[in-house]
């Protein structure tokens, strides 16, 4: 397309002013047909928002851009259209939110796609509605109304809290995930020490097996991201990707952190949420009992819970956390980490913290007091309890 620029006139540069007039980056009220400078100021205010090249005039890729911009949140009806999508500010708003709540929307990409659709249909079935996928009306107002509700609680990970507590004290049958973090070319924070070389890939694997022994021991069904040396590195959103499609109950990510200052050290756990204060119910539960088990059982400093929204907690459909197991830079934790009896401490502290994760909050113990020797009986007890 021909570029649109300072000094031209006509109907296209009146629908271009309507739209920055939308934006707030033009005053309303003074009507013209004319290209000004302060139309030009106004183009090049948006071209920096959007991260486009700012020349200030309206080319293809900017018009493209303004076309997006001019749908509001509410002004249409939104909906899986084939072979031609909706787009648009409005599609992308949606998407965000329905990714806040823990509906798997893909990326917020502003594409009204098959993914968007599923999760829109998601969104509906749990709120009541028909669940057709296509955000009218009544969809909105839904979204509306739960407003401020949905801040703080997911409404998918309330139902699985509550879940969670009809399903009692019982480990067995439950699918865990256990990702150890990095592998093959990507191996993660790396120290020499001597003629060796510890990586954060191989160590974390280590604990994941360890861990993997000891779930499968109290009878939950263990899934591992990945294998010693896998083939190429795993983006994250793939592993996500398998542990929605095993139907995983939990997700532990295992890491080993590292730091250009060796005085850093500690663990921390992180779950999903947002720095506004929407975040993982469940998750936040999970990740507070693993950091604590941790602290008591190996005397790690402790470097607190987070929240974060990185796509492996984004984007799994089960209560995730990913623990930073100490700093490998850290020549005081990695003297406790190349110790195989400190690393089943660590993972002793884990399977202490899911076995807590599934007691009823009136049954839970102090923390650092399972003896996950006995887990066996404490599961086989358990298994007589509340159905
Ligand atoms: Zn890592």
């Amino acid at each position: 397309m021909h570029p649109i620029r300072r000094g031209d006139r006509g109907p296209a540069v009146t629908e271009i002013r309507g739209i920055l007039v939308g934006l707030e980056l033009l005053p309303d009220g003074e009507q013209t047909d004319e290209f000004e400078a302060g139309t030009e100021r106004a183009v090049r205010a948006f071209q920096q928002s959007r991260g486009l090249s700012v020349d200030g005039q309206v080319g293809a890729e900017t018009w493209r851009a303004l076309d997006a911009a001019r749908w509001r949140f509410g002004a249409r009806t939104l909906y899986h259209a084939v072979p031609e999508p909706l787009c648009g500010e409005d599609v992308r708003s949606l998407q965000e939110r329905l990714l806040e709540m823990g509906y798997d929307a893909g990326r917020a990409d502003g594409i009204y796609d098959a993914r968007t659709a599923r999760a829109m249909a998601q969104f509906q079935r749990e709120v009541g509605l028909r669940p057709d996928g296509t955000c009218g009306p009544q969809t909105m107002n839904a979204l509306q109304r739960l407003g401020r509700k949905v801040i703080g609680g997911r409404p998918q990970w309330l139902r699985e809290s509550d879940v969670l507590r009809r399903s009692g004290p019982n480990l067995v049958g439950k699918i865990i995930v256990i990702d150890p973090g990095h592998g093959a070319s990507d191996p993660g924070v790396v120290v020499p020490d001597g003629s060796l070389r510890w990586t954060e890939a191989d160590l974390a694997y280590d604990l994941a097996t360890r861990l993997e022994g000891r779930l499968a021991a109290a009878g939950t069904r263990v899934h591992l991201t990945r294998g010693p040396a896998p083939a190429a590195p795993l983006p994250d959103l793939t592993r996500a990707e398998l542990a929605n499609e095993l139907g995983a109950d939990l997700l532990i990510s295992l890491h080993i952190d590292g730091h250009a200052n060796s005085e850093a050290n500690g663990v921390a756990t992180y779950h999903y949420g947002t720095n506004s204060g929407v975040t993982s119910t469940v998750g936040e539960h999970l990740a507070g009992l693993v950091q604590r088990e941790i602290v008591a059982r190996t005397g790690l400093r402790n470097c607190q819970v987070h929240a974060k929204t990185w796509e492996l907690l984004r984007l799994t459909r089960m209560p995730a956390v990913r623990v930073e197991v100490g700093y490998l830079t850290s020549p005081v934790d990695r003297s406790r980490l190349v110790d195989p009896r400190f690393r089943d401490k660590v993972v002793e502290a884990i399977v202490a913290a899911v076995q807590r994760m599934y007691f009823p909050a009136e049954q839970d113990v102090p923390t650092g007091s399972i003896d996950v020797g006995e887990l066996r009986a404490t599961v086989a007890a358990g298994s007589t309890g509340p159905d």
